[in-house]
């Protein structure tokens, strides 16, 4: 995103000086500020609600679209994609066309203004959609895989995302192709059913375990092995904050607790920190 569009979110946040939510946010804000300016090692991990305020609708919010018409543990598991990709790229070309052209926001960029500031030592993000890299975080974790590049399970080859839009664009089944061996692509996306990559998982725990502050953004913190990830912070002694609308199972452990607006709350945060 350019610098003019985040100059206007960064505006919009200083004169309101305060996060969506009411005053019950402030002191709670405040509390995180401090944490964040005393913590040796702050780390992010952000869920699906990072990207609805760019216009990717969250598959858990009721009402919002595509996940909704189908069963993605039916549609999109590795088994479906193996037994018929044409039902299974059916789906994730929607999914492609959902994601395409869309733009990191507010949030997004605040969390680069932290990391530039050296308040953050890295992104954990469990969406696909690519935001967080399009934005500009160069510590960035991604444990579900983007959409960045497509993959052949056939003979192991991969390509990127214009090319494998192009292909599908082509395709008279509607399956992109690997020109190789003409095995079906499969998206560089952690799929159901399959297991997070090794290395990056261990990145993750690493990033985690050596963390004195966890903000947990905009994730429901349901979805394991990631939502054991704020555990490992807990366990080594670090302290967890929480920015999330809605519930979560670790919301015991947050020291700090949010559940405002995503962008104008990090936005404020990097305000309150000087960023
Ligand atoms: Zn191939």
């Amino acid at each position: 995103m350019s610098r003019e569009a985040y100059d206007h979110g960064y505006t919009r946040s200083t004169r309101h000086h305060r996060p969506a939510g009411g005053d019950c946010a402030a002191p709670e804000l405040d509390k995180l500020a401090e944490l964040v300016r005393g913590a040796g090692s702050v780390v992010a991990l952000t869920g699906a609600g990072i990207s609805v305020p760019s216009g990717i609708p969250d598959f858990r919010s009721p009402g919002s679209g595509l996940w909704e018409k189908v069963d993605p543990m039916a549609v999109a598991h590795i088994e479906a994609f193996r037994a018929d990709p044409v039902r299974f790229w059916r789906f994730y070309g929607e999914r492609f066309a959902t994601l395409e052209g869309k733009l990191p926001n507010g949030a997004h960029q605040a969390l680069v203004a932290l990391e530039h500031g050296g308040l953050l030592d890295g992104v954990i993000t469990q969406n696909v959609d690519m935001l967080h890299r399009k934005a500009g975080t160069r510590e960035l974790v991604e444990v579900h895989g983007s959409i960045a590049r497509c993959q052949c399970l056939g003979c192991g080859g991969s390509l990127p995302l214009g090319e494998a839009r192009a292909r599908l664009a082509r395709a008279t089944d509607g399956v992109p192709r690997c020109e190789a061996c003409h095995h079906p692509l499969k998206p560089g996306v952690v799929l159901f059913g399959e297991l997070l990559p090794e290395a990056v998982l261990e990145r993750a725990q690493q990033l985690c375990a050596g963390a004195d502050l966890l903000l947990c953004i905009a994730s429901s913190l349901e979805v394991f092995p990631v939502a054991g990830l704020p555990l490992l912070t807990e366990a080594a002694g670090g302290e967890i904050a929480i920015l999330t609308q809605g519930p979560t199972p670790l919301d015991g452990l947050a020291r700090v607790r949010l559940s405002g607006d995503v962008v104008d709350e990090l936005q404020a945060l990097a305000c309150a920190v000087g960023m």
